[in-house]
Formats: C-alpha cells, structure tokens, sequence
C-alpha cells in the first residue's frame, strides 16, 4: 500500500471532487465566530495531521519502547509516528457506534503507557471527560485526532479543549492543497519552530490547487487565463525531464507531504514544516459558515435519501447539533460488488482504515475490522454543487438496489 492514488489507479477519475476543491464561493471575507479547534489558545499551521500528531508525541517526549494507544479502527498515517520514535503501538477497542472503549483502554495501560490518540470519527465527538480522568489518573498524555472534525463543539464544550494536543488535517476540510494543524489549550507549542518548507513547495501548492479547481471546472474565467501558463509549465517540465534524461542527470522532484498527494506515508522531514502560503490565506478566508451548513445539509440529504435502501445502513441514526460531518459513512452489506460498481463508475468514495496496521484482526477488535471492511464514506463536502449530490446518491442508491450477480442468473 504504496500510495493512495497508485491503489486505486484501476479506477477511472471520480467525475465529481472528492474533497474540497477551490471555487468562488469557497472564499467569504466575512469575519464569523465558528467554532473550530483553531480557537484553542496555541496553534501551529502545519502541512499535513500526521505531521501534527509526530509533533504531538515529541512535546510528550516519547522515547524508544514507550507504548501509545492507539485505536483499531485507525488509518496507517495515524501509527506511523510512533513507529518513527521507535515506540510501540498498542491497539484498543472501539464500540459499534465509534465510541472509544474504556474498560479496553484500562485493560492495556502499563507502566510504559505514555500518550493515547482518540478519533473523532468522521466528525461524531467522542466523550473526552472519562478518558480525561483516566489519563489523569496514570500521568498518560492526550491526543485528540480532530482529522475529521475540524468545525463542532459547542461554546461550553469547544472540541480539543480537554486535550494535551489536538491535532487537525485541514486539508480535509478546506479546498487547500496542503495543511494540517497541531492545537493546544493546556500547553504550551512554543518549543517547536516551524520553517518553510521552500519556494519550490509554495508553487506547487498554488499550482495543484488551481490545477484540481480548474479539473472540475471550478473557478470558470480564472481557468481560461491560467490554463496558458500551466499548458508551459508543463511543457518545460517534460523538456527537462528529456533533456536530463539523456544527459543521465537526476530528475529533481518537487515534493509536498504525502498527505496532499492522497498517499499514507509519514515522512519526517515534513513534520516541522509551516503550511504554505496559499493554504493559509484560503484558510483565513474560507466561508466557514458555508462550509458548515452545506456540509450538514448534503449529510442529511445522504441520510435520507439512502434510509430505506436495502444493501446497508447508516453508520449513525442521526446527526447531532455540534457535528459537522466530514463524510458520510455508510455500512454496506457487499462492499467487495458495491465498491468497484461505484468506483467504475466515477463516485467518489473514501474508506478511513481500509487498511488496518498488520496484524490488527478481529482477536483485537472485530467491530474494526468490520468497520474497515464495509464502511464506505461518500463526500458531503461544501464545494460539491446540489445537481452533484444529486448524482452521487442516485448512483449509490443505483448500486445498492441492483442485484447481486447470483440472484440474476436463477
Ligand atoms: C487523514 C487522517 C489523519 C492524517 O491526516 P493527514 O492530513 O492526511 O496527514 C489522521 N487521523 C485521521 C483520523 C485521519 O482521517
């Protein structure tokens, strides 16, 4: 499982975006006061949350043999840092609903338990208050991984508050390229210093972000302009690349985290470095508002419009006030037919923890493995448009409704 993109290769491109891509409307100028985990009192703009939680185990000053909780249902990027520090993944239950297990949790503390990272998955908030008093109780650090719920909360209850670090992957909710962020209420982030990643990582970022906006036919006269220059760029790219091919010189790469490539890989030389430029300012003047409600809003309509569909069910019965969403998660009863017929077909889909870490089976935790098996998650994102949704959940509902192969020939 090299990269997120080669796996799914086979598959013709999703004809509507899989994750915010930049349009005129992502952009809003209008200051609003919407909850999110970059209220909390310190913030360090990041390229990527793998990145944020590499750092997250460095302020708790994780050596070689410690041990980090982590949970079964889990993305590999997720243990890759505490491979990095030479410490030692261990893996706790989840409930059916998501829910953290305690008594699992409490089962496999030890004396070399440092830090534990909890998910708030696909933006459902955990209870943080028990786990909380549990980390109290044996001096082990808290991890809130906010990758999926950047936005939610509540003013009494803001997201991460509870927590040593809080860590966030922008890039899942903002139509950037790169992005990531480690937050913290409790402590301190001053010890780190983040540096630019370099000119060569700035342009990329503009560039792909334009490219993938451009892809979709977002950012409609912009396009045309732009097109030119990019048509050159690429031009004089491939000149290069012919020309040192035949002097047998190295073809220089310009490199982004993996994360903005889609790809799973954790790689240390990005965990210190500053979110680009571009991010950033998209970032601060993203319509947050509108990224709330919209993705509330096509949430709903996935939730209603696939209630009665025979093939599967919600993950969730219902969407509480203080989430908001960042896929809509579905259980599906033949994911191994369903998934491909989809893909084929040009939805997008994302699977969190399609690939569990080796050796994470169901003696560890049976709901994960199922979890990884059947959920699919299609986009709720702000920038898809009404007639998109539209498509995507007529698609799904298409292919869930559709007999299985063995029916038909009886
Ligand atoms: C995506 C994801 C990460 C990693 O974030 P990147 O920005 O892709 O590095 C961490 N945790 C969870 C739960 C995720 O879904």
């Amino acid at each position: 499982m090299e990269n997120l993109n080669e796996l799914h290769a086979t598959y013709p491109k999703p004809k509507i975006p899989t994750a915010p891509v930049l349009s005129w409307s992502s952009i809003g100028f209008k200051s609003n006061k919407t909850p999110a985990i970059l209220d909390l009192k310190n913030v360090l703009y990041l390229t990527s949350g793998r990145s944020a939680i590499g750092l997250a185990l460095k302020a708790l000053n994780i050596q070689a043999g410690d041990e980090i909780l982590i949970p079964a249902y889990h993305c590999t990027s997720m243990v890759e840092p505490t491979i990095w520090l030479d410490a030692k993944p261990v893996f706790f239950k989840i409930h059916g609903n998501t829910k953290i297990n305690l008594s699992h949790i409490k089962q496999l503390i030890t004396k070399k338990t440092r830090a534990i990272i909890v998910v708030n998955y696909f933006g459902f908030l955990q209870d943080m208050e028990p786990i909380r008093k549990i980390c109290d109780e044996h001096s082990i650090g808290l991890i809130e991984d906010c990758a999926h719920s950047f936005f939610g909360g509540t003013p009494q209850q803001p997201i991460g508050a509870l927590s040593d670090y809080v860590i966030a992957s922008s890039l899942k909710f903002f139509p950037i390229f790169d992005g990531g962020g480690l937050c913290s209420n409790r402590n301190s982030l001053k010890m780190f210093v983040t540096k630019r990643a370099g000119l060569a990582f700035e342009i990329k970022s503009l560039i792909n972000n334009l490219e993938r906006a451009f892809d979709y036919k977002r950012l409609k006269p912009l396009s045309a302009i732009v097109k030119l220059p990019l048509f050159l760029k690429s031009k004089l790219r491939k000149t290069l690349k012919h020309r040192q091919l035949k002097n047998g010189a190295e073809i220089p790469k310009i490199s982004g985290p993996a994360a903005a490539d889609g790809g799973f890989h954790f790689d240390p030389n990005w965990v210190d470095k500053k979110m680009s430029i571009t991010s950033r300012l998209i970032m601060n003047f993203a319509d947050k508002s509108r990224i709330i409600s919209k993705r509330r809003n096509y949430y709903n309509k996935w939730h209603t419009a696939l209630s009665d569909c025979p093939g599967g069910k919600a993950l969730f019965p219902q969407l509480p006030e203080n989430v908001i969403p960042h896929v809509y998660p579905y259980l599906v009863d033949q994911p191994e037919t369903v998934f491909p017929h989809l893909k084929n077909m040009g939805v997008p889909i994302i699977r969190f923890g399609e690939y569990l870490w080796e050796g994470v089976d169901e003696s560890i935790c049976s709901i994960s493995t199922d979890l990884s098996r059947r959920t699919l998650q299609f986009p709720c994102h702000q920038e898809l448009t009404e007639k998109e949704v539209e498509w995507a959940i007529k698609s799904v509902r298409n292919a869930l409704t559709l007999k299985q192969p063995h029916d038909t020939h009886e």
